[in-house]
């Protein structure tokens, strides 16, 4: 936490230090020129060349980054460089040291020095770089080098197509009048901005009433599978910015969806300032991903107000060195997931029943999580750099100790309009809130110092989040929510919350035995465990554990997930019933007793056989219909 906030403090005493040199004519800024070519597409890689200029006589730390914004984990974006040469201005050939697996240190150049190298990149979303013969999908930091020192330079940037493509550039970098050349005023910018060099299809609409929003969409599919789509992503546009009354003002004069929906992107979509990359599974002759498509295009685009604008100052600004640590990830990640649904709900793109779905699972993975029991959802926030697409080898028990910020803060999300609109009588609700956020923290101020692009003025801290509820209902309530459901471990009443809207929050399974949510794999004559035993489930009070191996429960041979679920019919919950299991070869013999299913499903109250209150319908009206 310390060492976090000293490596922020030193990126800022930097940004102060530059900010005074470059008030005097001495500091000239120039600009940082990339050029990137793809040689050989079919084998997977870019050739990258850099020049920087005017850098006076200190040695050029030129360095890959550790993580890319939007995502918390280390990537060690070194790995794939190689072939890398460095030369003075002269053309001479330099030699470099490396003082750690990120950085080329190069000393003796005349003031300018031109660094080139290859990078490979097989991997299609948020993160990452990809190149084949379809695409270059870039993520920037997983592809340029950048040089400590230089970090508010302005930077130019352009792309050589492979030979015999026509591809074209969608990104949120600045135009120029080469349509193979952009810009960027500084490195955080430069960063943030992911580019899909393709023979994409284009579409642009404007909204509200003139925010130009851009789709730029690579796939398999037909140019009128994209016309179809972009009158659902219009819903989704227009129902989030009647979410906070107003879009943002786009640093580029528009926002670009770089979407790729290919049957060989992994499911990612990462938010940037006045872009996402959303990177989907599939083609458009699979129907059923749609939804996937569409539920990431909406959580993404409520990005660009909260987390892109109304951002956590824990994230502010991000650092290219470290994982950035956030508290405040139930938020900015959470709250955009609460969004999502309700979002398809309002736009038409969801049922009510499939809204129920959704919620109810979230709210089962909550209130039943094992970790509620150790960490809040601000603590499971600063986990994020240990589980958003972070990688280990080692066993971890990440099922018991940890619960998503997603999942948890998108219960938060529900916990908090409910209980505004409760405590209200409807006249506060969510929205209020966000707006509260947006006019606070989001939206550039009217007067006074823009911060540098890539920057916002007013990020806000966990203490400042609570102040906003506060402003919008009353002390009292902002303070009970924020101690017990937010920084502390408590859940809300979702069960009376949700019956105003005519939702029934009840047991899946009532009444039937249960063994546990404990993941089991049958094969030959038993089941094997294959994760850690969920704490306090009756197959962890039997004393089990990941890898022992169930043979036999009750008589019945566990060969198959039939014969567990012949013993749990025949038992009540309660009834305690003969276990044998093997431990390391080891046999032995115990007892489990059964309990009632506990598992949580959320249903709209007509599908139980009772219909709809007036009272009950107004409620839901007022929550999930469309605000256009
Ligand atoms: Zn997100």
């Amino acid at each position: 936490m310390s060492h976090q906030a000293s490596a922020v403090s030193r990126q800022l005493n930097l940004a102060l230090l530059f900010a005074l040199l470059c008030a005097v004519p001495l500091c000239a800024q120039a600009p940082i020129s990339y050029r990137i070519s793809f040689p050989e597409p079919e084998h997977r890689w870019a050739q990258v060349e850099i020049l920087f200029p005017d850098l006076g006589v200190r040695p050029l730390e030129a360095r890959m980054s550790r993580s890319s914004p939007g995502r918390y984990a280390l990537h060690e974006f070194a790995r794939n460089v190689y072939d890398v040469h460095a030369f003075d201005g002269g053309g001479r050939s330099l030699t470099f040291d490396r003082p750690d697996t990120h950085q080329w240190t190069i000393a003796g150049h005349d003031g300018t020095v031109r660094l080139t190298y290859r990078i490979y990149g097989d991997h299609v979303d948020g993160t990452y770089l990809a190149i084949d013969t379809t695409h270059a999908h870039i993520n920037m930091p997983a592809t340029l080098m950048w040089a400590r020192g230089l970090e508010n330079r302005p930077v130019r940037i352009s792309f050589t197509r492979p030979a015999g493509t026509s591809w074209n550039v969608a990104t949120q970098l600045h135009p120029t009048e080469d349509p193979l050349a952009f810009t960027a005023a500084n490195l955080q910018y430069l960063m943030d901005s992911p580019v899909e060099f393709s023979d994409f299809t284009l579409r642009t609409f404007t909204v509200n009433p003139n925010t130009v929003i851009r789709l730029a969409m690579h796939h398999t599919g037909n140019a009128s599978d994209v016309d179809q789509l972009l009158g659902d992503v219009a819903k989704l546009v227009r129902e989030e910015g009647a979410v906070f009354g107003e879009f943002p003002s786009y640093d580029v004069g528009y926002y670009t969806f770089l979407v790729d929906y290919l049957p060989y992107a992994s499911g990612d979509g990462m938010e940037h300032r006045n872009s996402t990359a959303v990177t989907v599974t599939g083609t458009f002759a699979n129907a059923g991903q749609r939804p996937d498509l569409l539920e990431t295009i909406a959580h993404e685009f409520f990005h660009s107000w909260n987390m892109e604008r109304i951002r956590p100052r824990s994230l502010e600004p991000f650092n290219f060195d470290e994982a950035n640590v956030s508290g405040e990830l139930w938020l900015g990640e959470g709250f955009t997931s609460y969004y999502e649904h309700v979002i398809m709900q309002r736009a038409g793109l969801a049922s009510i029943g499939e809204t129920a779905a959704e919620l109810g699972r979230t709210i089962d993975a909550v209130v039943r999580g094992p970790g509620r029991s150790l960490r809040s959802p601000v603590e499971m926030s600063r986990l994020a750099p240990f589980v958003d697409a972070a990688r280990w080898v080692d066993r971890t028990n990440w099922d018991n100790l940890y619960i998503s910020y997603y999942t948890w803060g998108e219960a938060l999300g529900l916990a908090l309009d409910l209980s505004l609109r409760d405590h209200t009588n409807g006249r506060v609700t969510l929205d209020e809130y966000m707006r509260a956020m947006w006019r606070a923290h989001g939206r550039p101020a009217a007067s006074g110092s823009r911060p540098a692009e890539g920057l916002v003025a007013v990020p806000y801290t966990l203490g400042d989040a609570r102040d906003r509820l506060a402003d919008v209902s009353d002390r009292a309530f902002a303070d009970e929510f924020f101690d017990r459901f937010v920084e502390g471990r408590e859940v809300v009443d979702y069960t009376r919350l949700l019956q105003r809207a005519g939702l029934v929050l009840r047991k899946r399974n009532a009444g039937r035995a249960w063994v546990g949510d404990d993941r089991l794999s049958f094969g030959g004559s038993s089941a094997r465990l294959v994760e850690p035993a969920l704490f306090g489930s009756p197959i962890y009070r039997a004393g089990l554990d990941q890898d022992d191996e169930i043979v036999m429960l009750d008589g019945e041979v566990m060969s198959s997930s039939a014969q567990l679920d012949r013993v749990l019919q025949r038992h009540q919950p309660g009834d305690r019933v003969p276990i044998i299991f093997l431990r390391r070869g080891t046999q032995t013999n115990g007892s489990l007793t059964l309990e009632e299913d506990p598992r949580l499903e959320l249903v709209p109250t007509e599908r139980t056989g009772r219909a709809l209150t007036d009272a009950e319908r107004a409620f839901r009206a007022a929550w999930l219909s469309s605000r256009q």
